[in-house]
């Protein structure tokens, strides 16, 4: 009689551990990425977005987990690893992903306007670039998507508050709910 295999290499699986690390990033404030790399069936780096607690622009989910692999695997060569991570890679981390030669890199929610696996543009599948990954997009998606939103929902109405407070008149000021020609804060 065989014993269910529990598929520890499933796709949905390791999302699931990226997501963990996406909440931990949700619950200090930082804009919920999270990723994991996978080598051999095993997770060897984990790591969520830091930027506002390392005041540091390019501490990103992705990043973080780089330099974890390459310490773990003891070579800047990630060529037999898998990136997984909640949202699509930006330009700065899939050029990073690119440099480390990361074999596959599997994202949850596509990111429209800056996602550099497809969406944007396609750095991970550049012509002219001497690595190229394999992608696979929408694991987990719903999920990886509705932290993200209820993220900046909770800081919209953090900063209509605020704002709020600071009036101080009396008076009822309609306050507009996007936050006009600022650009979105990273993630
Ligand atoms: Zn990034």
């Amino acid at each position: 009689m065989s014993e269910p295999v529990i598929d520890l290499h499933s796709d949905d699986y390791f999302m699931g551990e990226a997501l963990r690390q996406a909440r931990t990033a949700f619950d200090a404030g930082e804009v919920p990425v999270g990723a994991v790399i996978v080598r051999d069936g095993r997770i060897i780096a984990r790591a969520h977005n830091q930027v506002e607690l390392l005041k540091d622009a390019t501490a990103h989910a992705e990043m973080l987990a780089l330099t974890q692999a390459q310490e773990v695997v003891g070579d800047w060569r990630l060529t037999d690893c898998t990136l997984y991570v909640t949202k699509e890679p930006c330009p700065m981390c899939a050029g990073a992903i690119v440099h480390t030669r990361i074999a596959r890199v599997v994202f949850g929610t596509a990111d429209p306007k800056a996602g550099a696996a497809g969406s944007a543009m396609n750095l991970l599948q550049f012509p002219s670039l001497n690595h190229k990954c394999d992608i696979t997009g929408g694991v987990r998606e719903a999920e990886c998507k509705m932290l993200l939103q209820e993220f900046f929902a909770a800081q919209r109405l953090a900063d209509k508050q605020g704002r709020t407070q600071k009036t101080d008149s009396g008076e009822d000021v309609p306050i507009n709910g996007e936050r006009t020609g600022l650009p979105p804060r990273p993630g």
